[in-house]
């Protein structure tokens, strides 16, 4: 079977091995110039359903890769006011439990062994439904590409899902984020609360501005497997309502961002916005909240969606696991022998309910909660 995959991001290259292994032939098309293109390099926890999907489908080595330069054990989730009193410790649900990655160094370790069926720099534009039943897909560098399946793992604005769906509902909510990370320097440590040292910290306050904190302590460097070295940092995430950002927030350059980001914050325990204020110049990015509804069905064609294409959800944890467990879902009904459109339509029925189910609850706990 021929699989054109459009996104090069966590869930593309996944399915791209679990399919590779079965002898598959699969290409990646990735609209980013290069896989540093842009500031990518955050913490991210991928849930246990995300992390039995990494085992099951990267080979060995590249899990072994991804365990070992994952964060060090984390100390759970904890919540405070924004006056640090106080750390109340969330009694998280089984499924939550996973691994912490940088992000970056996962697409690293993942796209490495996929370097020679990778295209960077090709951006997917539009697809076409051919007569035989296969599909040709328009990539923004001018070429084309034939395959039996075409699959949207280009995250939440899915250039192919606009295509197959031009009706799916997606909902931008009224707060916006400000992602950032700062060195773990001796003055930032002294400056992180505990929690945030051990594992993930959300402050907030009752008119809608959040923090979210979070240390990355690479377990081993990446360096120790042939990759660029990595230095541990801490994440950060500032949630305010749209009005606080103000009209132009999408245009701000990096040092107004940070700037916004702590005087967003400046009213809580002075430590926090001098942790932002310390912020990586290179990794701010603007961001907006976004969740959707389950889509009317529609009838299988050899086009399928995963992950943040599939069921944009507002920021609580999970996306990124239930992104992993499509790809290797997608995976395991594609490699199953069953005749490639049974096979797909099966795939999105259940992806299609645990997808919405999570977005039902990630929409619950970011209005109730940060995590
Ligand atoms: C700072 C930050 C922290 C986060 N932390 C967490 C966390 O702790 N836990 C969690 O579960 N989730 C977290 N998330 C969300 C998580 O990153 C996503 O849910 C996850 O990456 C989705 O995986 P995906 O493969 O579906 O899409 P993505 O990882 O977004 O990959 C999509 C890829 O498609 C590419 N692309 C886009 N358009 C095109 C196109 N037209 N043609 C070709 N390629 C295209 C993009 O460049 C990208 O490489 C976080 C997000 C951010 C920004």
């Amino acid at each position: 079977m021929r699989v054109l995959i459009s996104g090069a991001g966590l869930a593309g290259p996944c399915l791209a091995h679990g399919l590779r292994q079965h002898g598959h032939d699969v290409r990646l098309f990735e609209r980013d110039a290069a896989i540093d293109a842009r500031a990518q390099g955050y913490r991210i926890h991928i849930n246990g359903d995300g992390d039995a999907a990494l085992r099951e489908w990267l080979p060995a080595e590249a899990y072994e890769q991804a365990v070992a330069t994952s964060c060090m054990a984390g100390g759970g989730v904890r919540m405070a006011g924004p006056d640090l009193r106080e750390f109340i410790e969330i009694e998280l649900p089984p499924d939550a439990a996973g691994i912490t990655v940088d992000r970056l160094t996962l697409r690293r370790i993942m796209l490495r062994d996929l370097m020679d069926s990778t295209r960077f720099g090709a951006g997917f534009s539009r697809y076409e439904l051919l007569d035989d039943g296969t599909v040709r897909v328009f990539l923004t560098d001018g070429s084309t590409a034939e395959g039996d399946l075409l699959v949207a793992a280009d995250g939440v604005n899915s250039g192919v899902r606009r295509q197959l769906l031009p009706d799916f509902p997606v909902t931008v909510l009224d707060s916006q984020l400000i992602y950032g990370r700062t060195p773990l320097t001796d003055q930032a440590r002294k400056l992180t609360p505990p929690p945030a040292l051990e594992g993930f910290l959300g402050v907030g306050s009752t008119d809608g501005r959040r923090l979210a904190l979070a240390a990355q302590r690479f377990r081993r460097n990446p360096a120790d497997f042939g990759l660029p070295p990595a230095d541990d940092y801490v994440m950060w995430g500032v949630t305010a309502p749209a009005d606080v950002c103000g009209p132009g927030f999408f245009e701000l350059g990096a040092a107004e961002l940070l700037e916004l980001a702590a005087q967003t914050i400046a009213d809580w325990a002075p430590s926090l916005s001098e942790l932002v204020r310390l912020g990586d110049l290179d990794h701010l990015m603007p961001a907006s909240v976004q969740t959707s509804e389950r889509p009317e069905s529609w009838s299988p064609v050899p086009v399928t969606l995963l992950g943040d294409a599939a069921h944009p959800m507002a920021p609580a944890g999970i996306s990124a696991g239930v992104a992993i467990h499509d790809a290797g879902l997608l995976a395991s009904r594609l490699v199953s022998g069953a005749p490639l459109l049974d096979a797909v339509r099966s795939y999105e029925t259940d992806m299609l309910d645990y997808g919405f189910a999570a977005v039902a609850t990630a929409t619950r706990n970011h209005a109730g909660n940060f995590q």
